[in-house]
Protein backbone atom coordinates (compact mmCIF):
# COMPACT_ATOMS: atom_id res chain seq x y z
CA UNK A 1 0.00 0.00 0.00
CA UNK A 2 1.10 3.26 -0.49
CA UNK A 3 2.49 5.81 1.79
CA UNK A 4 0.00 8.07 3.63
CA UNK A 5 1.10 11.60 4.27
CA UNK A 6 -0.39 14.10 6.10
CA UNK A 7 1.42 18.13 5.94
CA UNK A 8 0.43 20.17 8.72
CA UNK A 9 0.94 24.34 7.82
CA UNK A 10 0.57 25.32 3.91
CA UNK A 11 2.64 28.10 4.42
CA UNK A 12 5.15 28.17 1.44
CA UNK A 13 7.04 25.38 2.29
CA UNK A 14 4.49 23.18 3.38
CA UNK A 15 2.27 24.07 0.55
CA UNK A 16 4.97 22.61 -1.58
CA UNK A 17 5.89 19.63 0.02
CA UNK A 18 1.51 18.62 -0.08
CA UNK A 19 1.31 19.19 -4.14
CA UNK A 20 4.92 17.63 -5.00
CA UNK A 21 3.56 14.80 -3.35
CA UNK A 22 0.51 14.71 -4.73
CA UNK A 23 1.74 14.94 -8.20
CA UNK A 24 3.68 12.11 -7.41
CA UNK A 25 0.55 10.33 -6.97
CA UNK A 26 0.25 9.81 -3.11
CA UNK A 27 -2.14 10.64 -0.78
CA UNK A 28 -2.06 14.15 0.97
CA UNK A 29 -4.25 15.02 4.00
CA UNK A 30 -3.34 19.07 4.24
CA UNK A 31 -4.46 20.57 7.33
CA UNK A 32 -4.21 24.23 8.15
CA UNK A 33 -5.96 26.63 10.64
CA UNK A 34 -6.20 28.75 7.90
CA UNK A 35 -9.25 28.60 5.47
CA UNK A 36 -7.86 30.81 2.57
CA UNK A 37 -4.55 28.76 2.84
CA UNK A 38 -6.22 25.39 2.58
CA UNK A 39 -8.96 26.53 -0.30
CA UNK A 40 -5.75 27.59 -2.04
CA UNK A 41 -4.46 23.96 -2.10
CA UNK A 42 -7.80 22.11 -2.28
CA UNK A 43 -7.56 21.61 -6.24
CA UNK A 44 -4.35 19.82 -5.59
CA UNK A 45 -4.33 17.62 -2.50
CA UNK A 46 -6.43 14.64 -1.72
CA UNK A 47 -7.65 15.61 1.64
CA UNK A 48 -8.10 19.45 3.38
CA UNK A 49 -8.72 20.14 6.75
CA UNK A 50 -8.99 23.51 8.26
CA UNK A 51 -7.83 22.73 12.07
CA UNK A 52 -5.75 23.90 14.45
CA UNK A 53 -3.24 21.39 14.97
CA UNK A 54 -2.60 22.25 18.88
CA UNK A 55 -5.79 20.56 19.70
CA UNK A 56 -4.84 16.97 20.37
CA UNK A 57 -9.00 15.56 19.90
CA UNK A 58 -8.63 17.19 16.60
CA UNK A 59 -5.82 15.69 15.37
CA UNK A 60 -6.88 12.07 17.27
CA UNK A 61 -10.43 12.51 15.30
CA UNK A 62 -8.66 13.04 11.72
CA UNK A 63 -7.00 9.59 12.49
CA UNK A 64 -3.64 11.44 12.27
CA UNK A 65 -2.11 7.55 13.72
CA UNK A 66 -2.69 6.07 10.68
CA UNK A 67 -0.61 8.23 8.41
CA UNK A 68 3.48 7.28 8.13
CA UNK A 69 4.59 10.50 7.92
CA UNK A 70 3.52 13.53 9.05
CA UNK A 71 5.50 16.57 7.94
CA UNK A 72 4.93 20.06 10.37
CA UNK A 73 5.83 23.16 8.45
CA UNK A 74 4.62 25.60 11.04
CA UNK A 75 7.52 28.19 10.93
CA UNK A 76 6.62 31.82 12.76
CA UNK A 77 4.73 30.28 15.50
CA UNK A 78 7.31 28.34 17.47
CA UNK A 79 5.27 27.30 20.24
CA UNK A 80 2.59 25.42 17.84
CA UNK A 81 5.14 23.76 16.01
CA UNK A 82 6.81 22.60 19.23
CA UNK A 83 3.06 21.56 20.73
CA UNK A 84 2.07 20.05 17.43
CA UNK A 85 5.20 17.89 17.04
CA UNK A 86 4.53 16.53 20.50
CA UNK A 87 1.05 15.93 19.77
CA UNK A 88 1.61 13.67 16.46
CA UNK A 89 4.66 11.44 18.36
CA UNK A 90 2.14 10.80 21.05
CA UNK A 91 -0.33 9.80 18.58
CA UNK A 92 2.29 7.26 17.46
CA UNK A 93 3.01 8.37 13.78
CA UNK A 94 6.15 6.48 13.34
CA UNK A 95 8.01 9.62 11.42
CA UNK A 96 7.00 13.05 11.70
CA UNK A 97 9.52 16.12 10.17
CA UNK A 98 9.41 19.20 11.19
CA UNK A 99 10.23 22.18 9.83
CA UNK A 100 12.56 24.86 12.00
CA UNK A 101 12.87 28.19 12.26
CA UNK A 102 16.50 28.34 13.91
CA UNK A 103 19.39 25.97 15.89
CA UNK A 104 17.40 26.57 19.09
CA UNK A 105 13.74 25.45 17.83
CA UNK A 106 15.69 22.70 16.03
CA UNK A 107 16.99 21.52 19.21
CA UNK A 108 13.85 21.29 20.82
CA UNK A 109 12.26 19.98 18.36
CA UNK A 110 14.47 16.91 18.41
CA UNK A 111 13.86 16.59 22.21
CA UNK A 112 10.25 16.18 21.91
CA UNK A 113 10.65 13.84 19.00
CA UNK A 114 10.65 14.93 16.19
CA UNK A 115 12.20 12.36 13.62
CA UNK A 116 14.12 14.86 11.10
CA UNK A 117 14.92 18.34 11.27
CA UNK A 118 14.75 20.18 8.34
CA UNK A 119 16.37 23.90 7.56
CA UNK A 120 14.77 24.81 4.57
CA UNK A 121 16.64 28.34 4.85
CA UNK A 122 19.65 27.69 5.65
CA UNK A 123 20.91 24.94 3.48
CA UNK A 124 19.03 26.34 0.67
CA UNK A 125 21.61 29.40 1.97
CA UNK A 126 24.64 26.80 2.01
CA UNK A 127 23.85 25.19 -1.38
CA UNK A 128 23.34 28.70 -3.41
CA UNK A 129 26.84 29.69 -1.63
CA UNK A 130 28.36 27.05 -2.61
CA UNK A 131 27.42 27.24 -6.06
CA UNK A 132 28.61 30.82 -6.04
CA UNK A 133 32.08 29.66 -4.83
CA UNK A 134 32.65 27.76 -7.85
CA UNK A 135 30.95 27.56 -10.78
CA UNK A 136 31.61 23.94 -11.50
CA UNK A 137 29.85 23.51 -8.10
CA UNK A 138 25.76 22.43 -9.40
CA UNK A 139 24.79 21.06 -6.95
CA UNK A 140 25.54 20.74 -2.31
CA UNK A 141 23.81 18.43 -0.11
CA UNK A 142 24.69 17.87 3.54
CA UNK A 143 24.17 14.50 4.67
CA UNK A 144 25.34 15.55 8.24
CA UNK A 145 27.13 18.42 9.81
CA UNK A 146 30.53 17.73 8.38
CA UNK A 147 29.74 15.26 5.59
CA UNK A 148 28.18 16.30 2.25
CA UNK A 149 27.46 15.42 -1.58
CA UNK A 150 28.49 17.55 -4.21
CA UNK A 151 27.83 17.51 -8.28
CA UNK A 152 30.20 19.17 -9.50
CA UNK A 153 31.44 19.75 -13.26
CA UNK A 154 34.55 18.39 -14.69
CA UNK A 155 37.10 21.20 -14.66
CA UNK A 156 40.13 21.17 -17.41
CA UNK A 157 42.41 19.93 -15.08
CA UNK A 158 40.10 16.49 -15.15
CA UNK A 159 39.08 16.11 -18.30
CA UNK A 160 40.68 13.33 -20.43
CA UNK A 161 42.60 11.58 -16.91
CA UNK A 162 41.25 8.41 -15.62
CA UNK A 163 40.02 8.70 -11.41
CA UNK A 164 42.78 6.32 -10.90
CA UNK A 165 45.03 9.41 -12.50
CA UNK A 166 43.29 11.57 -10.59
CA UNK A 167 43.61 9.55 -7.28
CA UNK A 168 41.00 11.66 -5.79
CA UNK A 169 40.37 8.87 -2.90
CA UNK A 170 43.82 8.82 -1.71
CA UNK A 171 44.81 12.36 -2.06
CA UNK A 172 41.60 14.20 -0.87
CA UNK A 173 39.82 11.16 1.22
CA UNK A 174 36.63 11.74 -1.12
CA UNK A 175 34.69 9.01 -2.87
CA UNK A 176 33.70 9.46 -6.38
CA UNK A 177 29.57 8.10 -6.66
CA UNK A 178 28.88 8.47 -9.73
CA UNK A 179 29.84 10.29 -13.11
CA UNK A 180 26.64 12.11 -15.27
CA UNK A 181 27.18 12.22 -18.98
CA UNK A 182 24.47 14.01 -20.47
CA UNK A 183 21.48 12.14 -19.24
CA UNK A 184 23.47 8.75 -18.31
CA UNK A 185 24.21 8.29 -14.93
CA UNK A 186 27.45 5.49 -14.58
CA UNK A 187 26.56 5.06 -10.45
CA UNK A 188 29.29 2.32 -10.45
CA UNK A 189 32.33 4.02 -12.19
CA UNK A 190 35.66 2.26 -12.71
CA UNK A 191 38.44 3.25 -11.92
CA UNK A 192 40.47 3.48 -15.56
CA UNK A 193 37.04 5.68 -17.29
CA UNK A 194 38.22 8.41 -18.59
CA UNK A 195 36.89 12.08 -17.23
CA UNK A 196 34.93 13.61 -20.67
CA UNK A 197 33.92 17.19 -20.94
CA UNK A 198 30.72 18.52 -19.46
CA UNK A 199 30.87 15.11 -17.17
CA UNK A 200 29.15 15.65 -14.11
CA UNK A 201 31.05 13.71 -10.64
CA UNK A 202 28.90 12.80 -8.09
CA UNK A 203 31.67 12.80 -5.05
CA UNK A 204 30.97 11.86 -1.29
CA UNK A 205 33.13 13.25 1.48
CA UNK A 206 33.89 15.44 4.60
CA UNK A 207 33.36 18.78 3.57
CA UNK A 208 37.19 20.27 4.18
CA UNK A 209 38.19 17.31 1.90
CA UNK A 210 35.48 18.15 -0.82
CA UNK A 211 36.84 21.91 -0.69
CA UNK A 212 40.48 21.10 -0.55
CA UNK A 213 38.79 18.91 -3.70
CA UNK A 214 36.89 21.70 -5.26
CA UNK A 215 39.88 24.45 -4.87
CA UNK A 216 42.44 22.03 -6.32
CA UNK A 217 40.42 21.70 -9.78
CA UNK A 218 39.37 25.18 -10.20
CA UNK A 219 40.31 26.70 -13.10
P1 LIG B 1 6.74 29.47 4.81
O1 LIG B 1 6.76 28.02 4.50
O2 LIG B 1 5.85 30.24 3.91
O3 LIG B 1 8.11 30.06 5.00
P2 LIG B 1 6.45 30.06 7.58
O4 LIG B 1 7.62 29.31 8.06
O5 LIG B 1 6.51 31.56 7.55
O6 LIG B 1 5.98 29.53 6.18
P3 LIG B 1 3.96 30.29 8.81
O7 LIG B 1 3.46 31.12 7.68
O8 LIG B 1 4.10 30.88 10.15
O9 LIG B 1 5.27 29.56 8.45
O10 LIG B 1 3.03 29.01 8.97
C1 LIG B 1 2.75 28.19 7.91
C2 LIG B 1 1.29 27.83 7.94
O11 LIG B 1 1.00 27.15 9.15
C3 LIG B 1 0.35 29.01 7.85
O12 LIG B 1 -0.49 28.83 6.73
C4 LIG B 1 -0.43 28.97 9.16
O13 LIG B 1 -1.80 29.29 8.96
C5 LIG B 1 -0.28 27.53 9.58
N1 LIG B 1 -0.40 27.35 11.02
C6 LIG B 1 0.20 28.06 11.99
N2 LIG B 1 -0.17 27.63 13.21
C7 LIG B 1 -1.03 26.60 13.00
C8 LIG B 1 -1.77 25.72 13.84
N3 LIG B 1 -1.69 25.79 15.17
N4 LIG B 1 -2.55 24.79 13.26
C9 LIG B 1 -2.65 24.68 11.93
N5 LIG B 1 -2.00 25.47 11.08
C10 LIG B 1 -1.19 26.40 11.60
Amino acid sequence: MKKQYAVIGMGRFGSSVAKTLSNMGFEVLAIDSDEHRIQEVSYIVTHVVQADSTDEETLRSLGLRNFDVVVVAIGQDIQASILTTIIVKEIGVPKVIVKAQNELHGKVLRKVGADKVIFPERDMGTRVAHNLISSNIIDHIELSDDYSIVEIRASRPMVGRSLRQLDIRARFGCNVMGIKTGDKMNIAPYAEDLIKENDVLVIVGKNEDLETFEKTFAE
